[in-house]
């Protein structure tokens, strides 16, 4: 009876799906209780996150995806009152992702988990048939060359076949004494000893399959497991007429015992692939114009493209629509910040931070002007660390930020002060280089690594909800009270420590955009 009273009472008091309450939430400040309000009760994380995810899907640099996703973007902020436009700063080379189909034909059917990697050409609307072939370890290059005719017309296989696909925390769990030790050893050897193979051919990976292209393969299978159940990691590949195919770890191993124990298998595949030319790439970039200081900015920052073996859901979706929820709060709640406030939604980012370069390039008076940025990007889960960059004044602002936000949410984070200057990984760098105060709300991670990280089940149910809310909260929160602050944060760096091997260390150097593929 009590619970049912006190039930009621939480549904009356914050209406709402999550009825969260902030419970050690001492203040009086409207704002940053009505930003707790519209987080946890109004959120739109999951409806955002289900239509870009489900039905835009992955945003391949330069795939229609990605483009639809800009476009929906637009639509988005201004279906919420809030002006924003998709800026161009580039182009890269066009790819539509078709179906791949592979099958196992003999001596058995079973049809195989199988993906193309990106901008791997396809089979031109035929079902293409073939025996396979395992690359074999070669005395020297010149016995390379000489077994290379073989691979005419035939499936090339050119990764290891794991033993076992089970995730090694299994033997630790359930093995005997020493299995733990003995699947690691066995799979490192394993490794190596391909690597080994793979250079005996006297060429990279890359070379290799140009080489098994020239010389006819009907197409080249890898596998690129991810150390995770059914998980792979799906790249890019650089054959332009022979298809380029990942296979699951089990289907892989399947067909490579096959092959190794002389049962002639057989496989037939269909794969459909579409070069579009050179497409344009874009940033979408979201504003709420400052009312006092239209000149200094915060901005929030998040790359919109994605790998495309999965829909992208924790790289970067999550940052995605995070950040657009903070968005649609700020305009709701504090529609008039004395600060311009802008979300940078970067394209190109897995190709090397190309989005937010070429912004920090073309924008150089918001890179003088920016008082503080955002950035967020390495998963789902609940930010645990913001490192200081080396900003040796930044400490003091977040230390004030951190005490006014409710403890449910601080109460994870640790403060890297003064931190060290990011060089890479993520948008921020790009402003950071520049010495502009950029940061980085790093999140748990959730099995980031090897279960979501660039791998094809990076989806939708990935997804934390609760703690993308908790991080709605907070980045909302660091905007709002960053702007009540009268001064813009300092640019002081901080003196660097030696690198490890004893040379003088130096703030990384800002590196120009790639506006172009290679
Ligand atoms: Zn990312």
């Amino acid at each position: 009876m009590k619970r049912a009273l006190l039930a009621a009472f939480v549904l009356v008091a914050a209406p709402g799906a999550g009825a969260v309450s902030a419970q050690n939430f001492a203040t009086d400040d409207a704002v940053l209780r009505s930003i707790w309000t519209e987080a946890m009760d109004y959120s739109e994380v999951e409806r955002l996150a289900q239509v870009l995810l489900d039905s835009v899907g992955p945003r391949l640099t330069g795939a229609p995806g990605m483009r639809a996703a800009h476009d929906w973007a637009v639509r988005q902020y201004g279906a919420w009152g809030i002006e924003a436009r998709n800026e161009q700063y580039g182009t890269w080379r066009g790819w539509d992702r078709g179906i791949t189909h592979i099958d196992l034909i003999e001596p058995r059917v079973r049809s195989l988990e199988g993906m193309m990697l990106a901008w791997s050409p396809g089979t031109n609307g035929r079902n293409v048939e073939g025996s396979v072939v395992i690359l074999p370890e070669f005395s020297n290059p010149a016995a390379f060359r000489a077994w290379l005719p073989q691979v005419r017309g035939r499936f090339v296989l050119t990764s290891y076949a794991q033993q076992s696909c089970r995730p090694l925390r299994q033997f630790e769990e359930f093995g005997m004494e020493g299995a733990l030790e003995k699947a690691r050893d066995e799979r490192q050897a394993g490794m190596r000893a391909w690597n080994a193979r793979i250079q005996s051919t006297g060429l990279s990976m890359n070379d290799l399959r140009l080489a098994l292209e020239g010389a006819g393969a009907a197409a080249i299978l890898q596998s690129n497991w991810s150390n995770d159940y059914g998980v792979n990691k799906i790249f890019n590949t650089n054959t332009t007429r022979t298809p380029t195919i990942d296979l699951g770890c089990e289907d892989y191993g399947l067909v490579y015992r096959l092959a190794e124990n002389d049962q002639s298998p057989k496989l037939r595949l269909r794969a459909d692939a579409r070069f579009t030319g050179e497409q344009p790439t874009f940033n979408t970039i979201a504003t709420i114009p400052g009312s006092e200081k239209p000149n200094e900015y915060i901005l929030l920052s998040a790359h919109f493209d994605s790998w495309d073996g999965g829909s992208g859901a924790t790289d970067n979706a999550s940052g995605t629509v995070l950040m657009m929820d903070v968005m649609r709060i700020l305009k709701k709640v504090y529609p008039n910040p004395k600060r311009t406030i802008l979300v940078g939604h970067w394209g190109g980012e897995e190709q090397g931070l190309n989005g937010s370069r070429a912004f920090a390039a073309d924008h150089p008076e918001i890179v003088e002007g920016l008082h503080a940025s955002f950035n967020q990007d390495n998963g789902t889960g609940r930010v645990v660390n913001i490192s200081m960059q080396g900003f040796v004044d930044a400490g003091e602002y977040f230390g004030r930020w951190l005490g006014r936000i409710p403890s449910e949410v601080t109460q994870h984070i640790a403060l890297g002060i003064p931190g060290m200057p990011g060089g890479g990984g993520s948008d921020y760098a790009s402003f950071v280089c520049a010495g502009a105060p950029a940061f980085n709300l790093s999140a748990l991670n959730w099995g980031y690594g090897t279960y979501t990280w660039h791998t094809n089940r990076d989806t939708y149910d990935k997804l934390v909800f609760d703690d993308i809310r908790n991080n709605v909260a907070l980045a909302a929160m660091l905007v709002y009270l960053a702007d009540e602050e009268p001064e813009k944060i300092g640019r002081t760096q901080r003196m660097l420590p030696p690198t490890n091997d004893g040379q003088p260390r130096t703030w990384p150097q800002c590196r120009e955009a790639q506006r172009a593929a290679p």
